[in-house]
């Protein structure tokens, strides 16, 4: 297993950092501009995450570790390769060649590992014990997606008020 480490992007210059973490860490800092963050006291402990060592959220999901990027080359090289054979009358291989590709993306699905990922600022953690969370729900999500939606809309008016005076 990997250390447990983090993955999130620095609020103030959107700097991507991994960052190894122990049970004792107290700060985080951003490696481009020394941005620090606190560590919510209890946050993290006993190889466990237990809310956002960030933002701090107390709400995290579990995801496959599936890089996206080489799950669409899988697909886009069965489509290309299955367009060339159909148009060279071969059904057969087609079928093989759209199957074979079914089976890769499976394949590769089930050999990566898992994350932990925070719904509010999408850090996301590795080699963490994952037991006490749950996979990625959408009333969560889009509860705090509404929410973010209502503070930049509350950030906007107040904004807004100040410049008309
Ligand atoms: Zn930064
Ligand atoms: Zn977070």
């Amino acid at each position: 297993m990997n250390p447990m480490n983090v993955t999130f992007r620095c609020v103030k210059c959107g700097h991507s950092n991994r960052v190894e973490l122990n049970g004792a860490v107290r700060q985080i800092n951003c490696s481009a501009c020394g941005e620090t963050v606190d560590v919510p006291h209890n946050a993290v402990g006993d190889g466990e995450v237990r809310r956002c060592l960030l933002c701090p959220c107390p709400e995290l999901f579990v995801r496959k570790d599936f890089p996206r990027s080489i799950g669409m080359t899988i697909i886009a090289i069965g489509i290309i390769a299955s367009t060339i054979t159909w148009a060279m009358y071969r059904p057969m291989t087609t079928f093989a060649i759209l199957g074979a590709t079914a089976l890769l993306d499976l394949v590769v699905y089930g050999l990566v590992g898992e994350v932990l990922e925070c719904y509010r600022c999408r850090s996301e953690y590795r080699g963490v014990k994952m037991a006490q969370h749950t996979a990625f729900e959408m009333t969560t999500y889009e509860a705090h997606r509404q929410h973010a939606a209502r503070l930049a809309q509350h950030a906007a008016r107040t904004l807004s008020e100040g410049q008309s005076k």
